[in-house]
């Protein structure tokens, strides 16, 4: 492997994890019933004790955030994603032979739901994603030869 090619693995890897703190390092239990089968339940953080998310979902009546409306139609609707992901790859070009589009598709998820309860993203705007939700963006987008739909080429 050349060095351009490690630094090309590399930067994708930034890419993918800036801005996305994914282990679970909240100490909460979970409350909306969803997280239950992310690993130990010691290291599940639920959407219930993010208080931005809560609100969310205290004001929607609701046990879950993956419930809501604006979760459903912001985060695992292809469509929608779709639109993101050619947003990304033309501010970031196309993807990298070590780049899957499942994961990407994963990570604009991620993004667009801190973008919804945030409003801001950035290095120093870092936010634990509550475990439901990680799990949910998961299962909705597995690897091309699980997925439902068709990724775009
Ligand atoms: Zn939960
Ligand atoms: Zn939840």
């Amino acid at each position: 492997m050349g060095i351009t090619m490690i630094l090309m693995v590399m930067t994708t890897f930034l890419r993918l994890t800036e801005q996305l703190q994914l282990d679970l390092t909240c100490t909460n239990l979970c409350s909306c019933g969803q997280c239950s089968t992310m690993s130990t339940p010691e290291k599940c953080c639920c959407c219930t004790s993010v208080a931005a998310v809560n609100e969310k979902v205290i004001s929607a009546s609701i046990k879950c955030i993956t419930e809501h409306e604006g979760f459903i139609v912001n985060c695992l609707n292809n469509y929608v994603l779709e639109s993101s992901y050619y947003e990304y790859i033309q501010e970031n070009g196309r993807l990298g032979e070590n780049e899957f589009i499942h994961e990407l598709y994963r990570y604009i998820a991620y993004r667009r739901f801190s973008r919804w309860i945030w409003h801001i993203l950035g290095r120093k705007n870092r936010r634990i994603l509550p475990a439901c939700v990680v799990m949910k963006i998961r299962e909705q987008f597995p690897s091309e030869e699980y997925c439902g739909f068709k990724y775009p080429a």
